[in-house]
């Protein structure tokens, strides 16, 4: 920084953010507190590109990057802070020599590690607010115990093929748990499915919109909300999200640093997979028709987006089985594949053959915003 003074500004810091300053939404208050604030970024890579860029352009004072990989060749077709002569470098130590570059008069510290429960604690205690740019499952979880048990906010994003989402997560709200209470046993993650380069930079650009607007106290309607875009087809759809009773990183965040944060084995001798299938074999049970398709979600997340079929939230279920009719099978989605798997527990204890959707919507709307036409089946 340059004078060390976080309560004013130099001339060049006043000519740098004047742009800024001129928005009555930032002003020169806002500005300052942009100077105040302290970011982490965990993953300097495909959405810590653009994300690290744009909070140092625009003046966060203080950022700190995670990240214990180095630059290799393949990064370049998306990693837009690096350049071709970093490549073995450390990321997070050319990430903040470029952000220096840009701008001299924020803070950056570099740690050339990854995220883990040795460092998490202390990370994102130091931080305001934690952006996520990481590709993984159990980053995130971590990310997310430990902003619950020290009631930080955080941006989520993540990335596959031609298909992002980005949420904000705040204290009070429904978490990252909430949303995924198991990581998926057979996610893929950009180095195995490959991605269109542009995708993380418009992701990480609306994590770094989503951050800023939080700290100057703007509108943040990603808060409790989980934004899909489908950038092949230029989609975005937006689904809210509610709190889940069972949530174990909500219910008690002292606790939750505690949870465990690696994917569940799939177990192929497991019986019980015979009622739930993956999306695509959802989709193509759905067509094959003789089945009614059953959304078990509340009535909040019915209305905000549904993919068709009929609508008995999991509690009412007992009580309206009989408007199912006399169909073979009744095909149960909800948010993330739990409510629906309790729905088909609860059918199969009266002799209807239910099946659920594996991952809920969620993992139906990682690969699709398609969603399902109901005229030509029941
Ligand atoms: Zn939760």
């Amino acid at each position: 920084m340059s004078d060390g003074d976080n309560t004013t500004f130099s001339a060049g810091e006043w000519l740098r953010y004047t742009r800024h300053i001129q928005l009555p939404e930032v002003g020169a208050a806002g500005q300052l507190k942009l100077k105040q604030s302290h970011i982490l970024v965990v993953g300097a890579g495909g959405l810590g590109s653009p994300v690290a860029l744009y909070l140092a352009a625009a003046g966060v004072g203080q950022l700190t990057l995670v990240d214990g990989d180095v630059v290799d060749t393949s990064n370049l077709q998306r990693q837009i802070i690096f350049e071709h002569q970093q490549v073995g470098q450390s990321k997070a130590t050319a990430a903040k020599e470029r952000l220096l570059r840009l701008n001299p008069d924020i803070r950056v510290d570099a740690v050339e590690s990854f995220l883990s429960a040795d460092n998490a604690a202390a990370l994102v205690a130091a931080a305001d607010l934690v952006v996520d740019c990481t590709d993984n499952f159990s980053a995130r979880y971590l990310i997310n115990d430990y902003c619950c048990a020290l009631g930080k906010p955080w941006v989520f994003a993540s990335i596959q093929k031609f298909f992002g989402q980005c949420a904000l997560f705040t204290p009070g709200n429904a978490c990252f748990r909430c949303l995924f209470p198991e990581a998926p046993a057979n996610v893929e993650d950009c180095n195995s499915a490959g991605v269109i380069g542009v995708l993380p930079g418009l992701l990480g650009v609306l994590q770094a919109n989503e951050a800023i607007k939080y700290l100057l106290g703007l509108p943040t309607p990603l808060r409790n909300h989980l934004l899909l875009v489908d950038a092949l087809n230029l989609e975005f759809r937006s689904i809210q999200l509610t709190r889940s009773d069972d949530c174990a990183a909500c219910r008690d965040p002292a606790g939750a640093p505690n949870l465990p944060r690696q994917s569940a084995p799939l177990c192929a001798a497991d019986n019980s997979r015979d009622s739930v299938l993956t999306p695509d074999a959802f989709r193509d049970r759905y067509r094959a028709g003789n089945c009614v398709l059953l959304d078990v979600r509340g009535p909040l997340e019915r209305q905000s987006f549904h993919i068709g079929g009929l609508h008995i939230p999991l509690d009412e279920l007992p009580q309206r089985l009989t408007e199912l009719g006399g169909v073979e099978t009744v095909l149960c989605y909800c948010q993330s594949g739990i409510r629906s798997g309790k729905a088909v527990a609860l059918l199969q204890q009266q002799g209807v053959n239910g099946i659920s959707l594996d991952g809920g919507l969620l993992a139906w709307l990682r690969c699709s915003l398609e969603t399902l036409d109901d005229s030509h089946n029941r």
